[in-house]
């Protein structure tokens, strides 16, 4: 059997996580006093029960394990616990922090002495989990407005003593932080102004006594907006407090970019998409620290059980493969789980995959990726094919933006402007993408593109009509159509909220779909600037799923494959760091020793959705194939894949 790429080596070094090393002292040197507090309240005299009960040379496993979905945070804390506790501990990882988990998943084990696990038990669930449910909901929030620029800030509204751990946490979570104490930054609020008298008198003190510190002001109206915009030099930035959605947007056309725009007070998850869809730069939520529900874990004593029932799960694969010879392919794709991806017969990137395997004789198609993938194999299948997924459940974040329900509202709307949007407008669809929205492209005359070929594709299909309607991806679309030289003016992001404005579609050469991937949204400029800082001379190299501003300031794009083609080429000592999922970032450093490969955001955004396939579905899967039964087959229907498939030709035929 063909594996695409190179074959993976074992790593001979550990994946260094250079760049954290600062953050984590930091949270380190912040934990020491607590992890004491923590001691002296918890165990106090002694631990008594296991004391009384237990042998003190016997040894065992604890295996601490989530019991929901969620994002870990906190495992270092975890680690200094035992350690504290008895030094004699040893401590392993099953994922990082900032890593999302699924129920029942293992996140780290604790080897030593019962007795010292058992007493550090309860202090360590009490940090992991208070960590992870702050991160977890600050997830939720960041997931949330994942399709727009805004960015989710936490508050000082954090448990006394916790203040560099609950930010941390936050971190972990994909927010950012606003200032760590009154120390750092000048916030003036209602009562500044009214103790000072004005408005101006309480910013020139300010800056008359801390030239060099930001400063913020909060406005409660537009024309205190209008007076804090006149301020010279500009504000660092000005903080909506509690305005309405339409006041908040009308601040935002008001400002015009010329001051960044915060806006606070009774942020939920449930408003929160809507505030930042008013285009604010950032929106801060207290509830991330001060609210923020536990995530649940617990700590069992396995004895070994955890890592035979990995050995249990691996032999159970291996052995419904053996009986389904042949007869199955297993896909894994690149930003797939590393004990899961270890089965599959092909590596690479969707379509790639999909076609190998559809090439192939095998009767069965077990994609180990998300649903969208499962579905282009379905789409390409021979006929007596099947195509299955370990977890039907597993989306895309990205491919869930488009519903093409809203999708054919927005052509009509197009219809409606142009008469007939057939001969103005041509659907050109991302792979990353439902089977119905390609098979929308290509009822309309349009293709499909990957992320390797979105400018070829693009540059074809406006030497067809006039325009292009880019879906769903808006900053694969924007880098295509920059890279081709467009300017802003051409290209048009669709609101999903407003009538589209006749002039602004007229003039665009391409309209975007606000779509965007929950993974790429999550590396910034500032990880650029922070890696090129600590590593003068890296390379820089992003997925054309990352914002314009993170590409323009790196040194090359690529899809995965072009990636591993870049790194494959350098030469040896290259340092370089790349962004995209983290899963095949490492791998990546694990295959091509003689390079320095580094995450380029800290935390590396991992794919929540990719996760969701397991070795306990993988092997549920096969063995429920094995006895023939097809319960976890993905089907399209045969009209969408008829029509799916004309887009998916048409781009092949170009
Ligand atoms: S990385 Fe992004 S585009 Fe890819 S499957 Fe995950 S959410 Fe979807």
């Amino acid at each position: 059997m063909v594996i695409s790429g190179q074959p993976v080596r074992d790593a001979k070094r550990s994946f260094t996580l250079l760049l954290m090393r600062d953050a984590l002292k930091e949270l380190l040197a912040a934990t020491g006093p607590l992890i004491d507090l923590a001691i002296e309240e918890d165990i106090g005299s002694g631990d008594v029960t296991s004391q009384a009960i237990l042998d003190a040379n016997t040894e065992g496993i604890g295996c601490i394990a989530s019991k929901s979905a969620g994002v870990v945070a906190g495992l270092p804390i975890a680690e200094a616990v035992f350690h504290r506790v008895d030094p004699s501990a040893r401590f392993v990882r099953h994922v990082d922090d900032g890593q999302e988990v699924v129920p029942g998943e293992v996140i780290a084990e604790a080897t030593g002495p019962v007795r010292s696990l058992l007493s550090a038990e309860r202090m360590v669930l009490n940090f992991l989990q208070r960590l992870s449910g702050i991160a977890t909901l600050t997830r939720c929030f960041v997931d949330a407005v994942a399709t727009t620029n805004t960015r989710i800030l936490d508050t000082r509204k954090t448990v006394p003593g916790y203040r560099i751990l609950d930010k941390y946490a936050v971190r972990m979570g994909g927010g950012h932080n606003h200032r760590m104490s009154l120390s750092d930054m000048i916030l003036i609020k209602d009562n500044h102004i009214e103790a000072a008298e004005r408005f101006t008198t309480a910013v020139e003190r300010a800056r008359k006594r801390h030239p060099g510190l930001p400063i913020e002001v909060e406005v409660r109206n537009l024309i205190q907006l209008e007076e804090a915009l006149r301020v010279s030099p500009p504000l660092t930035r000005i903080l909506l407090d509690n305005m309405d959605l339409e006041t908040m947007h009308k601040a935002v056309l008001v400002a015009g970019g010329r001051v960044p725009l915060e806006a606070s007070g009774n942020v939920t998850l449930e408003n929160v998409a809507a505030i930042a869809q008013t285009g604010v730069d950032f929106i801060s939520v207290g509830a991330l620290t001060h609210s923020t529900p536990a995530l649940d874990l617990s700590m069992t004593l396995c004895r070994g059980r955890s890592q035979q029932r990995r050995r249990d799960l691996h032999a159970r694969i291996k052995e419904a493969k053996k009986i389904l010879g042949k007869g199955l392919v297993i896909l894994g794709h690149h930003y797939q789980r590393d004990e899961v991806i270890a089965h599959a017969d092909f590596r690479g990137d969707s379509l790639e995959l999909a076609r190998s395997a559809c090439e192939t004789d095998a009767e069965f198609i077990v994609f180990c990726g998300v649903r969208f993938m499962a579905e282009v194999a379905a789409i390409l299948a021979k006929p007596g094919q099947h195509v299955l997924i370990p977890d039907d459940a597993a989306g895309c974040y990205l491919a869930d933006t488009a519903h093409i329900d809203t999708v054919r509202a927005a052509w009509d709307q197009l219809t409606a402007a142009f008469g007939d949007a057939y001969d103005e407008v041509m659907p050109i669809v991302y792979v990353n993408s439902s089977a119905a929205l390609k098979a929308f492209a290509g009822k309309h005359g349009g293709v499909v593109c990957t992320s390797g070929n979105a400018e070829k594709i693009l540059r074809w299909a406006l030497t067809q009509r006039p325009r292009v309607f880019f879906l769903p991806d808006q900053h694969l679309g924007r880098n295509a159509a920059e890279r081709l030289g467009f300017a802003s003016r051409e290209i048009h992001l669709w609101d999903l909220g407003q009538p589209p404005d006749p002039t602004a579609i007229t003039q665009a050469k391409v309209i975007l779909w606000p779509g965007a991937c929950s993974v790429h949204r999550r590396f910034y400029p500032e990880h650029v600037q922070t890696v090129r800082a600590k590593r003068p001379g890296i390379r820089v190299l992003v997925h054309p799923e990352c914002s314009a501003a993170v590409v323009d300031l790196a040194d090359a794009i690529g899809s995965t494959s072009q990636i591993i083609e870049q790194v494959d080429a350098a030469k040896a000592g290259t340092t370089w760091a790349i962004g995209t999922e983290f899963r095949f970032v490492k791998r990546l450093q694990s295959k091509y020793l003689e390079q320095t490969i580094l995450p380029l955001a800290d935390p590396a955004p991992v794919c929540r959705t990719m996760s969701q396939i397991t070795l306990e579905n993988l092997a549920s899967t096969l063995e429920l194939l094995a006895q023939a039964n097809l319960r976890d087959e993905i089907t399209v229907d045969a009209e969408t894949a008829r029509w799916a498939k004309v887009a998916i030709e048409g781009m092949l035929a170009l």
